[in-house]
């Protein structure tokens, strides 16, 4: 659960997720987030009104201090991107530094109100922030985007986008889901809209969150129904039709869309 208002252990070794601008402060020894009592994290106790508990990880609580958009040198200490994370996540770390980052983005961008403009105040029970002039509250924001994965007999169509060819990958189609829209009308839309071609079938798999900045992935199966690969050129740059054992570079299996990839090939094969 995550709470505002919190009460530290100052002497405990906690987990820190401190971040200053838009990154992490990770030992250089061992990139992760600093594990260790408040009493010697002095350069943050200027923070501490704004210590955020985000949850717990192996016994230990875990905490988020936002240093704000300045960049903080620390002897000892160096500042690294959150994806960096995800490369040598050793602690199994990542679910919750994602949140801590959904968080401290939250309280950055909502420090007014948007309706009235005065300023907003924490809420001791519940991850809000609440304006007290005219009722306005805000809670963090999430925001769906389907992704599927789509099979026709022993091929998967992977597609690539600008960030993709960058990194000579090729992934599965995803796209935010549109207000008033349900998931599933989502992905028929999307793919048609980026590769032009209609599907049929579709499963629900699993989640993941992302927080970059602040998505929650919602993975599809879906087969193939008609049409031929027409891309709109503009999301989607390339997709083709890959036989299951010809795959090119793709999506790394912690990721969602490599999950997908490899549930599609696991399908094949049992048939
Ligand atoms: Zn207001």
């Amino acid at each position: 659960m995550i709470k505002q208002n919190v009460n530290i252990n100052v002497d405990a070794p906690s987990i820190w997720f401190i971040f200053s601008a838009e990154k992490l402060l990770v030992p250089i020894e061992q990139p992760g987030p600093i594990v260790e009592a408040w009493n010697k994290l002095e350069f943050a106790h200027a923070y501490k009104e704004q210590v955020v508990q985000v949850g717990e990880h192996n016994g230990q609580v875990c905490y988020l201090v936002d240093m704000g958009n300045e960049l903080i040198e620390q002897a000892g200490l160096e500042l690294s991107h959150l994806r960096s994370l995800l490369l040598h996540d050793e602690m199994d770390i990542f679910s919750v530094a994602a949140r801590a980052w959904q968080v401290a983005l939250f309280l950055r961008t909502h420090r007014f109100c948007g309706q009235c403009g005065s300023t907003m105040q924490k809420i001791d029970w519940e991850m809000a922030m609440h304006c007290h002039r005219c009722h306005h509250r805000c809670y963090p924001r999430i925001s769906p985007c389907i992704i599927v994965a789509i099979r026709h007999e022993d091929k998967i169509l992977l597609a690539q986008g600008k960030p993709q060819k960058e990194r000579n990958m090729f992934s599965t189609l995803a796209g935010f889901v549109e207000s008033g829209e349900t998931l599933e009308d989502a992905v028929h839309r999307e793919v048609f809209e980026e590769v032009g071609v209609a599907i049929k079938n579709i499963r629900y798999m699993s989640s993941q969150p992302w927080p970059f900045p602040h998505s929650l992935m919602v993975g599809f199966l879906a087969d193939f129904d008609s049409g031929d690969i027409n891309v709109d050129g503009h999301e989607i740059i390339e997709a083709h039709w890959f036989k299951y054992d010809e795959l090119p570079n793709i999506p790394p299996k912690f990721s969602i869309a490599g999950q997908l990839i490899e549930r599609t090939i696991e399908e094949i094969c049992q048939d």
